[in-house]
């Protein structure tokens, strides 16, 4: 088979780890043909965002400087035997972190940080990474070679910070740059590719996950596997509900949708390409490879007992209802609503109107709630049909998500009625189109029982 694995920034974290990563490759290799992205050794990414944010003040954070240097060198020289490898590498690291060093004092001069610099301050995560797990597979006698998203032919609009692949150029290149390396193992750098003008970018934090299934599609692979530190996919977060169990296949929606729902383990927009290219993906524990772990693929039947397959929660959200006897029947109110917060650049996560048209209620961000009341109080207060504006912070959103909820009837009834048991007050609900998915608004202290009563509702214990 041929295989793209990804590694996640916890399995590299340090050199034990890194070891373990570089065994589980070199047995995977002798059968198959295999190619590893990888992230960031663990929590460097925030620390490049911590040296570029003080150095736009004018200052350089040594001492995170010096956590990333010793990070990389310690573990450089505790796991490469082979002094030639290891003075090599020692060597390639110095030069990448002169060129961090250079590039930051270049931000304290001026104090400012565009975000095509900060692209280039954060690749240095993941370009420290992959020379480190590449020499360490050939110091196990593994042929290997290391590359950047740019080098392997990622290439990317100017869209920095959040740049999105040019993919019909990436698959030319990608084909012609990794065809012909059947016998060596390519180390590639997630998360970050280049523009047509050659500069640096990066396709949004939590990124690598993308970055493989795009490599997957565009090789052709048999099957993507992105190694994380949970077995798979669970049917609930496990710090809230311990007895989550691995959920063991996914249809690309299904875990589409759980990944928008905030469930850890992947990047929401990670399976557009493998669905595309229909590759199928593993999501594996690389603490735990031979155990539990989830497959996603295309749509299979649904079972019957199968019809919920996972509770996702998002918190930190707060509620905002907008109301006024004079809404009713008054055209244009949504709209001067929306329009006020998206001219200041409020996300608007959930929406509802009652179908007395009295008030409207969204759900936004805990920390942009100050500046969403206040614009539409400026904005709509004395001026229009809205006289009232509430809100209430501390609510979280609990979905429901399983592609069997389609067409199936009393899933909503089932539902409520396990929340209601439990003297849950519901504050709003909705249910996409799809009808894969039934979201509601709960406070957020109520999560917890809520996840335990729906769980055991629908048997997802088992
Ligand atoms: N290192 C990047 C981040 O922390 C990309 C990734 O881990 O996928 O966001
Ligand atoms: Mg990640």
């Amino acid at each position: 088979m041929k295989i793209v694995i990804k590694f996640g920034g916890t399995s590299v974290g340090n050199g034990k780890r890194i070891n373990k990563v570089c065994d589980f490759v070199s047995k995977l290799n002798e059968k198959n043909q295999i190619i590893v992205v990888s992230s960031a050794l663990h929590s460097t990414t925030d620390e490049l965002v911590k040296l570029a944010e003080s150095a736009k003040k004018g200052k350089m954070e040594l001492e995170v400087f010096d956590i990333i240097t010793q990070r990389h060198k310690k573990t450089a020289s505790e796991i490469i035997h082979d002094k030639k490898i290891q003075n090599e590498l020692l060597e390639s690291i110095s030069v990448l972190l002169e060129e961090l060093e250079k590039t930051v004092n270049g931000v304290i001069t001026v104090k400012e940080l565009s975000n095509k610099t900060l692209d280039k301050i954060l690749s240095f995560g993941e370009r420290l990474a992959v020379l480190i797990i590449s020499a360490k597979l050939r110091d196990a006698g593994i042929e290997s070679k290391s590359f950047t998203g740019g080098e392997i032919g990622i290439m990317t609009d100017e869209n920095f910070g959040n740049a999105s692949p040019l993919v019909k150029v990436t698959q030319h290149n990608i084909k012609k740059n990794l065809s012909g390396l059947e016998k060596t193992v390519p180390v590639i750098t997630g998360f970050i590719g280049v523009t047509q003008q050659g500069e640096i970018s990066t396709i949004g934090r939590g990124g690598s996950d993308y970055t493989a299934s795009l490599i997957g599609m565009c090789f052709d692979v048999d099957e993507i596997w992105i190694m994380t530190d949970v077995n798979g996919l669970l049917t609930a977060n496990p710090k809230i509900y311990p007895n989550a169990k691995t959920i063991p296949q996914l249809s690309y929606n299904e875990a589409t949708e759980m990944a928008i729902m905030g469930s850890k383990g992947m990047h929401p927009r990670a399976l557009e390409p493998a669905k595309l290219a229909n590759i199928p993906v593993r999501i594996k524990n690389t603490f735990d490879p031979e155990g539990p772990s989830t497959l996603i693929n295309e749509e299979v039947n649904v079972k019957k007992d199968e019809i919920t397959k996972a509770i996702t929660i998002i918190n930190n959200l707060a509620m905002v209802t907008v109301s006024g006897m004079n809404m009713v029947g008054n055209i244009g109110t949504a709209g001067e609503i929306f329009g006020i917060l998206g001219r200041n650049k409020v996300n608007i996560i959930m929406i509802s109107q009652s179908i007395s048209e009295a008030n409207i209620t969204f759900l936004i961000k805990q920390n942009e709630l100050q500046k969403a009341v206040s614009v539409l109080q400026v904005g709509l207060l004395g001026k229009s049909s809205v006289n009232n504006i509430h809100s209430d912070d501390e609510v979280a959103v609990i979905g429901i998500i399983g592609a069997g909820m389609k067409g199936t009837h009393g899933v909503a009834t089932k539902l409520f009625s396990a929340i209601s048991s439990k003297n849950i007050n519901v504050k709003m609900i909705a249910q996409g189109s799809s009808e894969q998915n039934i979201s509601f608004v709960v406070k957020e202290s109520d999560c917890k029982l809520a996840t335990e009563a729906i769980h055991k509702q629908f048997n997802m214990d088992k």
